[in-house]
């Protein structure tokens, strides 16, 4: 079923001259690198690929190599025989406004997926879109340069946290080991994601980490950043994934909920968990969600008193959290 998806999919492709490839809001590593990659895919095959999307690139991927191949905004309501959307569960995840009149082809990797397109090639085993540009890459007869063999690159190890988040499977191993062949390059994507950062963001961390807190079990911890400590750096918007993953090493930790003081008495809370605990169900049980691994909501209140109520009600609902997972809370992160 997932080839016959795919193999339609490499056939409509093969097909149309002007497609334009768009993701999700807020992209992320996986959907801009394998985007990109479309792109040079395309072009090898004589194709105009336009890439459209809503939001702009966030640090550091608005560093990477080719990035000003991307446009910001909407895809006109015609001029394009097909329309590719990646990692999008529904059209309004696009935040695209004019695609109704568009043949539309979703490819994605997450369990909840509308199915919306006029193709939909839904593949929940493939830790990134990436994996999955790269097997239509090779039906393709693609000749994958090191251009591309770099963003597919980039894109798995974004989304797989550098192999360590559990969709990692021995295919992401096996799709990663024909890249470094066709030239990509380990050391200079690490060196692009995880080397960086400016003064300001670690500094940032430095006081995010100082507000760490443990509740008594060391099952959970809590991290603070206030609305102070981004003004007093001059940081707007900053990437805290990593601040998060360094709560949630500590031997012991289930969960870690990241208190992001929104204004005064208003806090958005960042789950992150890892092993059985289920940060969707907990978030859900704040009137916010998520998935397995990564959920959130917002909360009002007195700082103190939240720090102190919030983990004791966690503590509970990890207690007594159902032992099976509903098909939308399965994804593991929403990477
Ligand atoms: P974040 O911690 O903001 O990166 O969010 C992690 C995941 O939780 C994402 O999939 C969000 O869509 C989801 N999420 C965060 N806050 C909420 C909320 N208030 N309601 C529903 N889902 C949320
Ligand atoms: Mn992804």
């Amino acid at each position: 079923m997932k080839n016959d998806s795919m193999s339609l999919i490499c056939q409509k492709i093969l097909d149309s001259q002007r497609i334009a490839v768009t993701s999700h809001l807020r992209p992320d590593g996986d959907s801009i690198c394998t985007s990109l990659s479309l792109a040079f895919m395309g072009e090898l095959l004589g194709k105009e690929i336009k890439i459209i999307n809503k939001d702009k690139t966030p640090f550091p991927l608005n560093n990477i190599p080719d990035i000003e191949k991307i446009q910001i905004g909407q895809i006109p309501g015609q001029g394009f025989d097909l329309v590719i959307l990646l990692e999008c569960a529904n059209i309004s995840r696009s935040g695209q406004e004019s695609l109704d009149s568009y043949f539309k082809i979703n490819i994605d990797h997450h369990h909840s997926n509308d199915y919306y397109a006029d193709i939909n090639w839904v593949d929940p085993e493939a830790s990134a879109v990436a994996e999955m540009a790269y097997t239509m890459g090779e039906k393709l007869n693609i000749p994958f340069t090191p251009q591309i063999a770099n963003h597919l690159y980039c894109a798995i190890v974004s989304d797989t946290g550098s192999f360590q988040f559990s969709n990692t499977s021995s295919r992401s191993f096996e799709v990663c080991h024909k890249l470094l062949d066709h030239g990509a390059s380990s050391i200079q994507i690490a060196e692009l994601l995880f080397n960086n950062n400016s003064p300001e963001k670690i500094k940032l961390l430095g006081h995010v980490l100082s507000t760490l807190q443990m509740n008594q079990k060391g099952n959970i911890t809590t991290i603070t950043m206030f609305k102070e400590n981004l003004d007093t750096l001059q940081l707007k918007e900053v990437d805290t994934e990593d601040i998060t993953t360094l709560a949630r090493s500590i031997k012991g930790v289930q969960m870690v909920l990241f208190f992001k003081e929104v204004e005064k008495n208003t806090f958005r809370i960042s789950l992150r968990s890892k092993g059985k605990a289920n940060a969707a169900f907990v978030a859900e049980n704040f009137g916010g969600g998520g998935h397995l691994h990564a959920a959130g909501f917002t909360v009002t209140g007195e700082y103190q008193k939240l720090l102190k109520e919030i983990p004791e009600t966690v503590a509970q609902l990890l207690k007594k959290q159902p032992k099976t997972i509903p098909d939308k809370q399965k994804d593991i992160t929403p990477y």
